[in-house]
């Protein structure tokens, strides 16, 4: 419905509404009258997802007939939901966020203050985290009786989706700068690629300012000087510890809404979750989903009717309207349940809020686009085997020399590595070493790029001597540059 005077001429958009559980629903039907009021351009198609579906035998929570809306629609307005107690039950978020291929989580995070405590008033920023790679792909193993490993996978277009979508981001929403923050002085490879593609992609906006900080130190400066960012991007668990950081600096974490965007879906939510605690009780706070609404309206080309109801919604604080978790004696005005604090916003759409900076939304949906992989030359120059040996002490000279008689003709033993410190040759007594070793072995002569004929040889060879391979890793090199991390003075 269009009825306020001052909303966006828009096409009406089909969007998914999932009401969700605990206080989900108050605080939807608040947001959806907020909505509704303001004007925006919308024909809610409600799902049942959450505890009803998972107890109902559907273990991600999610029926059939749920996908099929979310999928026809592109856009998901998600009420929080509680995942049952007990095991079986599969996250409803990542499942949605991992098969919907929804590669970029978005946090704006702002200061209230003096509304909602927080010591710096100046802090409005946006987190952009990749969403699918890194160490979130779930690949686990455990592979002696002492060491379990994960796979940190990152991947180049994944790098570029993300990136590009920070700096398109930057430039719909006029802000001025773009912070990579990796640790790529230790990784090189893996966030070494991240770092190597936003100093691509940067140079394409010369309008925007990027710069790169070591992650250890972003997130200390992220937490004394929020101020001073604007656009952070990062990889996921970085951004994932690095937006509660964030939240909880500006002390909002109950205020904020986050935007998992994909090429073709998009799931807008709270930050919080169910409250259980409070559910039913009409005292829940609705500005969490209001503020993914509102970044909603935005993605669906409505960031007019989104500016009206941040702004309506920042009059509200201002005016000292507040729900019970931002109330304080003295500070606010009038103590509100959900309903009365949405109507308490709807009174006041159309206007701006006087101290606070009003909200100014410019951009509709993001698109991004990657660029074909360029083709290089991949050479095979060597392998590291990976045993699992508990034997003489964990000598590596006695590795090392049970390998020697072992390994066929043409390989030779580079170095022996445990937990990634060499420990062949020249290895310190001192040095711990664990069950796990990592043999690196490369061909005495050079003449012949590595054939994988040559590796199954070399395992044969081993595993005949008894020695128990668990795994290998190839070492490529891309256009004669060695695509691995090098053993000490290697
Ligand atoms: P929670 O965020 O639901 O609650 C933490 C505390 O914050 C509680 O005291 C609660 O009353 C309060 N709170 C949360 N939202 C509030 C609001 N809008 N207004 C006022 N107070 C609010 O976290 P939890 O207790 O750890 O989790 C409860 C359930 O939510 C669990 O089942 C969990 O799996 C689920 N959860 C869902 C999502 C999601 O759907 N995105 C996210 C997090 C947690």
């Amino acid at each position: 419905m269009l009825s306020h005077r001052d909303a966006d001429v828009a096409t009406e958009r089909a969007v998914t509404v999932a009401r969700g559980d605990g206080i989900g629903p108050e605080i939807m039907d608040a947001t959806l009258r907020v909505l509704d009021a303001a004007g925006a351009a919308l024909r809610c198609e409600h799902i049942d997802v959450g505890e009803r579906a998972y107890l109902r035998g559907h273990s991600s929570g999610i029926p059939a007939e749920a996908w099929e809306s979310i999928r026809r629609t592109g856009v998901l307005l998600k009420a929080p939901i509680t995942t049952p107690q007990g095991g079986g039950y599969k996250s409803l978020n990542v499942t949605i966020r991992k098969a919907m291929g929804l590669f970029a989580n978005v946090r704006p995070t702002r200061s209230y203050a003096p509304f909602v405590p927080c010591a710096h008033p100046a802090m409005d920023l946006v987190i952009i985290r990749e969403n699918e790679e890194d160490l979130y792909a779930g690949i686990e193993h455990q592979q002696t009786a002492e060491v379990a490993q994960v796979l940190k996978l990152v991947t180049r277009p994944g790098c570029e989706r993300i990136v590009r979508y920070a700096f398109e981001y930057a430039r719909a929403h006029g802000r001025r700068r773009v912070t990579c923050m990796t640790k790529d002085n230790i990784m090189k490879q893996t966030d070494g690629l991240f770092h190597r593609v936003f100093h691509e992609v940067a140079a394409e906006y010369p309008d925007v300012q990027g710069e790169h900080q070591i992650i250890d130190i972003g997130t200390a400066r992220l937490a004394a000087q929020p101020e001073r960012f604007d656009v952070i991007v990062t990889l996921n668990l970085y951004g994932d510890i690095l937006s509660d950081v964030a939240a909880q600096v500006a002390g909002s974490v109950g205020l904020a809404g986050s935007a998992n965007v994909g090429e073709r879906v998009a799931m807008f939510e709270a930050v919080h979750g169910s409250a259980p605690d409070i559910a039913g009780q009409d005292v829940a706070n609705p500005s969490g989903l209001l503020s993914a609404a509102a970044q909603m309206l935005v993605h669906l080309g409505q960031a007019q009717v989104a500016e009206h109801i941040t702004n309506a919604w920042l009059r509200t604080l201002e005016d000292g309207v507040h729900t019970a978790d931002v109330h304080r004696p003295g500070h606010s005005a009038r103590r509100v349940g959900t309903q009365a604090f949405a109507d308490a916003v709807i009174d006041r759409l159309g206007q701006a809020p006087r101290g606070l900076q009003p909200a100014r939304y410019r951009a509709g949906g993001i698109q991004v686009r990657t660029a074909p992989p360029v083709p290089r030359e991949k050479r095979l120059d060597g392998v590291d085997v990976f045993l699992d040996w508990d034997e003489a002490d964990r000598d590596p000279e006695i590795l090392a020399a049970r390998i020697g008689a072992a390994a066929p003709a043409g390989w030779r033993l580079k170095m022996i590595t445990n937990r990634g410190v060499k420990v062949f040759p020249g290895g310190f007594p001192e040095t711990f070493r664990t069950d796990h070793w990592r043999c690196r072995f490369v061909p005495w002569t050079r003449t012949e790029p590595v054939r994988f004929a040559d590796v199954v040889t070399l395992l044969a060879g081993l595993d005949h001597a008894g020695l128990e391979v668990i795994k290998t890793e190839h070492l490529y090199a891309w256009d004669g540059v060695p695509g691995y991390s090098l053993g000490q003075g290697e």
